[in-house]
């Protein structure tokens, strides 16, 4: 049996929840809670509000007035540098609490905090990076057409209330990327989090609120999509959606933003490759392959490396090394030091991945290892041995779908331009990496490849580095100045100085 994680809920003191409405932490108007299950052991963790259209509504309207009369959009630019530095300071002084809520939301293992991405340290050089655009952010002043003493420039202001909805595999990285630079230019914001990924984020609302964000800045509307996600978006007092999830929901973010043209920024999915070359580092290409879609949240990560393209000279070296990982992933308890990745979110989550694996074996592929439920002690949570399968074709459905689980498919290839071709064979484009000791062909790949980041023999995420996809992966990016301009909007100012009209 896995260990309980009941202990560990109650060291922390996880209490049922209340949501941020308006600067105080309220339950529902109905009273209606969700009771969160957790992964790993299938306990009942604790509960927290389902909001309902009422709710939302006073937490949007409380953004708007925030927006509207506030101070924060009319604050000094040191006010809100010195808020925003001091979030990143306390996630710093929180850390091992806040992943600690993180276990007891996805089960993701604390093990995993360690790595540099997944740490709250990441979370924290979030906050840290948006401060420092808060006084740099700047419009441009223009050269005027008609010459003479004409003045033309342009001003940058917040786009107003945001509506940002996150899912559940990394709750407070994913809260920071929307929060941090919503705050940075003077927006207002209501956060709707997964259901699967609430306990964090509600945390961190009250280490923000500790920070001095006056009330109303911040709202957390707490519950699953429908109702809460819906009736987020649909509202008309929204100026902008900001979404990471599945490409399903972004097809109702857009039809949502529709009505009142809301802004949207999208984050969605990805079908990543590995382009092995037989000139590469075939073992460590193999191990963080592997190492991408199985350790740590067992392939739910949005850029999970999912397609291994590896040449067909060094296809044995790298499915042997990848075997190799697959059986050195550890499941259980995430507080217990040694597990090393995570169960599935939820029992439906299970079973999409189990079809996939089926499909991939009746579409012909080779099973190299795993493809089943993992029994025994495992039993009562949601664990999917790590699977490895070769001989895939790029049209199979294991090629083409975003499983979301620990399954990495090695396609061979024969050349670098068999490579590309198949890399580009996708509905998505959201990261790629490739892995070679030849500068050139790295270089002739990453400009090759349609996709959003591209990293060569391995990537580290950077928080001030743009990140998001080409084609089906999304719309717009984050981190960097590209994001933090999505929450801006451009005013041009004419000054014309002779007395001539238009
Ligand atoms: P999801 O089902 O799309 O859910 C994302 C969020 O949308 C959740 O908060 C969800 O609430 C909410 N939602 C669902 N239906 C809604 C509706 N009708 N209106 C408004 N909101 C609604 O995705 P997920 O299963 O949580 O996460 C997996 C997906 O996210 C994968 O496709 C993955 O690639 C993508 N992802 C992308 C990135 C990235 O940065 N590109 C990062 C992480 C994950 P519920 O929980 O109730 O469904
Ligand atoms: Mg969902």
């Amino acid at each position: 049996m896995v260990a309980s994680i009941k202990p560990h809920r109650d060291e922390i003191g996880l209490s049922d929840g209340l949501m941020l409405i308006d600067g105080e932490w309220r339950p529902a108007q109905s009273g209606e809670t969700w009771s969160h299950i957790h992964p790993a052991t299938g306990e009942e963790v604790a509960s927290f509000p389902i909001a309902g259209p009422v709710d939302v509504d006073s937490a949007v309207r409380a953004a708007r007035r925030a927006f509207d009369e506030g101070p924060w959009p009319r604050a000094r630019a040191n006010e809100r540098i010195r808020v925003l530095r001091r979030i990143a300071d306390l996630v710093r002084e929180h850390g091992d609490e806040l992943l600690a809520l993180q276990a007891l939301d996805n089960s993701v293992p604390l093990s995993f905090g360690t790595i540099y991405a997944t740490s709250s340290a990441f979370v924290a050089d979030v906050f840290d990076h948006h401060a420092g655009w808060v006084d740099k952010l700047a419009g441009e002043t223009l050269p005027p057409y008609q010459g003479g003493d004409h003045m033309v420039f342009t001003l940058r202001e917040p786009v107003g209330v945001v509506g940002a909805v996150i899912p559940w595999n990394a709750p407070l990285l994913l809260f920071a990327q929307k929060v941090a630079p919503a705050l940075a230019v003077g927006c207002t914001i209501v956060v709707k989090p997964s259901e699967y990924g609430t306990f964090a984020v509600l945390r961190l609302a009250r280490l923000i609120e500790e920070a001095g964000l006056p009330p109303g800045v911040l709202n957390i509307v707490t519950g699953p999509g429908e109702p809460t996600g819906d009736a987020l978006i649909s509202h008309p007092m929204v100026n902008k959606l900001s979404f990471t999830g599945s490409r399903a929901v972004g097809r109702k973010i857009i039809a949502a933003s529709a009505d009142g043209f809301k802004r949207v920024s999208l984050e969605l999915g990805g079908k990543s490759p590995a382009i092995v070359f037989a000139d590469a580092d075939v073992s460590s290409a193999a191990a963080i392959t592997m190492g991408t879609v199985t350790l740590g949240l067992s392939g739910q990560v949005c850029l999970a490396q999912t397609r291994a393209l590896v040449h067909r000279d060094v296809a044995d070296d790298f499915l042997g090394m990848a075997e190799i990982i697959g059986g050195m992933v550890s499941y259980g308890n995430p507080f217990d030091p040694a597990v090393t990745a995570s169960p599935l979110i939820n029992t439906r989550q299970m079973d999409r991945v189990l079809g996939l694996i089926a499909q991939g074996q009746a579409d012909g592929a080779r099973l190299v290892c795993g493809g089943t439920r993992s029994e025994g002690d495992l039993a009562a949570g949601n664990f999917v041995a790590p699977t490895l399968f070769t001989d895939v074709s790029n049209d199979m459905s294991i090629a083409r779908e975003e499983i979301f689980g620990p399954v990495l498919s090695v396609i061979p290839f024969a050349d670098e331009e068999e490579a590309v071709r198949i890399a580009n064979d996708t509905e998505y484009g959201l990261a790629a990496t490739v892995w070679t000791s030849d500068i050139k062909r790295a270089m002739r790949m990453t400009k090759a490849i349609r996709a959003g980041t591209i990293g060569i023999n391995g990537y580290q995420l950077e928080p001030h580095a743009a990140f998001g996809g080409y084609q089906q992966s999304g719309l717009g990016r984050e981190g960097g100045r590209a994001a933090v301009e999505s929450y801006t909007e451009i005013k041009t100012v004419l000054l014309p100085i002779t007395d001539e009209m238009m």
